[in-house]
């Protein structure tokens, strides 16, 4: 009689909608990543299986504080104010979608973003000298 390993509860894909994305590393709050030791690939969010060659050999670190944006909108809601979103690519190479601040830096595909903090949401803004 063999025995089956029980199979891992949680999914490959991290669910970005109600998965708790931040983290608290060494390096401070940093959104949640899993990198694969087999591919060297990174991914965002807590993962038990690496999405590009489904090795389990993964583990979970921070992702990079900054990135620069790739593409943004602005959505103009019914009476709410004005709020950007747009997909950032960090700088090891994970893309992700997150809302967007904009101070005195005006937003533009290719400017350099930091991740920024408001209680528990996380947003990215161009960064400081950009
Ligand atoms: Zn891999």
């Amino acid at each position: 009689m063999s025995v089956t390993p029980e199979a891992p509860v949680s999914v490959p894909i991290a669910d970005l909608e109600n998965d708790d994305l931040l983290g608290a590393f060494p390096e401070g709050r940093r959104l949640v990543g899993t990198r694969c030791a087999d591919c060297g690939q990174t991914m965002i969010g807590d993962r038990v299986v690496c999405s590009a060659c489904v090795s389990r050999d993964v583990s979970r670190v921070p992702l990079p504080a900054t990135g620069v944006l790739y593409s943004f909108t602005r959505l103009h809601l019914k009476g709410e104010a004005v709020r950007a979103v747009g997909y950032v690519d960090l700088d090891d190479n994970v893309r992700t979608l997150a809302d967007l601040r904009e101070d005195s830096i005006p937003l533009r595909p290719d400017v350099p973003v930091e991740l920024g903090f408001d209680g528990d949401d996380w947003f990215f803004t161009p960064a400081t000298g950009a």
